[in-house]
């Protein structure tokens, strides 16, 4: 079993050396494939949640494969929502560039209470793109945190080991190692993994994806340093939902990475999202038998836009899907990133704003979810898990462990940003 950051002991187990996520999502497809009573839409995305008196009617899709003409509604009571995380909203993620939170947008807008936005994970060791020169375009190839288990260590260009200050050394959670490789980065050094002493000749045995990606930037783990750098890794927040995966508007549910059940606390441990994703998962799957299947307006089918069933709103949804993000992503690793100050997160609320309240901008998603982050960011006035305020570095005991808000409250405040710390606005 493997050892991970901020774990005490060896307790993970990984399919294949390093592709669990992988292997989950194999034996998934494959199941699908063969259920009789699943019907998969592929190259199909969702673009809106559709209520009706504050209650889910259907999903307005849009099919991508074969352009703006073949958009729809998918009436239906019950939508969950799987859609993953949102590092694509940061400069430096390992995840798909399209991974930007539109599941966070799309139950924003339909009215549900999103909580804990403020806490996005940086990994700290994706190999650095920005040294690599032009080999990766998309997500930065993460190096598993199970490689510094096996003993690999951070040294910057000087050759200084430099978290050997730290209570648990190159193994500290994450956040503060991604932390301390940042700053290290702010000073003007370069960062590197160094794997040659330990696991060293085994590393490809151990790591065979790793060695692969590597390879891929003509690499090899046994004789050279790796550059590192923190990458936006995974979101602790999201769709605020119960045990049950619902959510606060009626006939919505979701799971895995989009949701927010709490369970992660600020600061995910290493290895645990494929567990909650797969067991809450579980819970929602016990928990819609229960409810009913009737669908407001109609049984579930994919009707077309000839037919006059196209939801408002959608017009520009070409433009959406090719959004240039690349100011975004800027503006939300100056000021929405691994150090956070009350004067950079107002100037990204300044500027995310308008974008977020006109849904017909090509970046209006994007936006609008990095403003539900960059809201939550400053009115936490303290220093938890992976939200770090430089104004505010330590953690404040009476702060509200959870504050779910609605994107409208959220959109009327951002004119005049709140110094104040939040008020809950729903129980939780
Ligand atoms: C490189 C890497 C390594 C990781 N390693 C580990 C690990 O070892 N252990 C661990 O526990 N976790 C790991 N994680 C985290 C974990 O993989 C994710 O949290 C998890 O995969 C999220 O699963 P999900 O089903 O919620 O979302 P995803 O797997 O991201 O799937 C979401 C799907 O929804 C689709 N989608 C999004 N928006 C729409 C829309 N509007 N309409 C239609 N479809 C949409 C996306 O295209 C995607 O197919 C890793 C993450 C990364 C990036």
């Amino acid at each position: 079993m493997g050892l991970e950051a901020a774990h005490s002991r060896r307790r993970i187990l990984h399919a294949h050396g390093d592709s669990s996520g992988a292997e989950v999502v194999r034996a998934l497809a494959a199941a699908v494939r063969t259920a009789a009573h699943v019907t998969v839409l592929e190259g199909v995305i969702a673009r809106d949640i559709l209520t009706r008196d504050g209650v889910v009617t259907g999903v307005a899709l849009h099919d991508i494969v074969n352009g703006e003409t073949s958009h729809g509604v998918l009436a239906t009571a019950r939508v969950v929502l799987a859609t993953g995380g949102l590092g694509g909203l940061f400069a430096r993620t390992t995840n798909p560039l399209s991974s930007i939170g539109a599941g966070v947008a799309l139950a924003a807008r339909a009215g549900a209470a999103v909580a804990d936005m403020e806490f996005v994970q940086f990994h700290p060791t994706a190999l650095d793109p920005g040294q690599l020169a032009g080999r990766f375009v998309g997500p930065a190839p993460l190096v598993s945190e199970a490689v510094r288990g096996e003993g690999a260590l951070l040294v910057n260009d000087l050759g200084v080991r430099f978290m050997t200050g730290a209570p648990g050394a190159e193994l500290a959670p994450r956040d503060v190692v991604a932390r301390a490789i940042w700053r290290q980065q702010q000073a003007g050094r370069r960062v590197f993994l160094d794997a040659r002493a330990s696991p060293g000749a085994g590393f490809a045995y151990r790591f065979p994806a790793i060695t692969a990606l590597c390879a891929t930037a003509g690499l090899d783990p046994a004789r050279d340093l790796l550059p590192v750098t923190p990458a936006a890794h995974y979101h602790m927040g999201g769709v605020a939902v119960d045990l049950r995966g619902r959510a606060s508007l009626p006939g919505l549910w979701a799971c895995g990475e989009v949701a927010c059940t709490g369970l992660h606390g600020a600061n995910r441990l290493a290895s645990n999202s494929l567990v909650e994703a797969l067991v809450c998962a579980g819970f929602v799957a016990s928990d819609l038998k229960g409810t009913c299947a009737g669908a407001a307006g109609g049984s579930a089918v994919l009707r077309s836009a000839a037919a006059g069933l196209s939801p408002p709103g959608l017009a520009n949804v070409t433009g959406l899907a090719n959004a240039d993000l690349a100011p975004i992503r800027a503006l939300m690793s100056r000021c929405v990133g691994l150090e956070r100050s009350a004067d950079g997160l107002r100037q990204a609320l300044a500027r995310l704003a308008p974008l977020a309240a006109n849904p017909t901008h090509p970046a209006a998603d994007a936006a609008l979810v990095g403003l539900l982050i960059a809201h939550a960011a400053l009115a936490r006035q303290e220093s938890r898990g992976a939200h770090f305020r430089t104004d505010f570095p330590t953690p404040a005991p009476a702060a509200p462990r959870r504050a779910p808000v609605l994107l409208a409250d959220v959109l009327a405040d951002s004119a005049a940003p709140a110094a104040t710390p939040y008020v809950t606005k729903i129980a939780s």
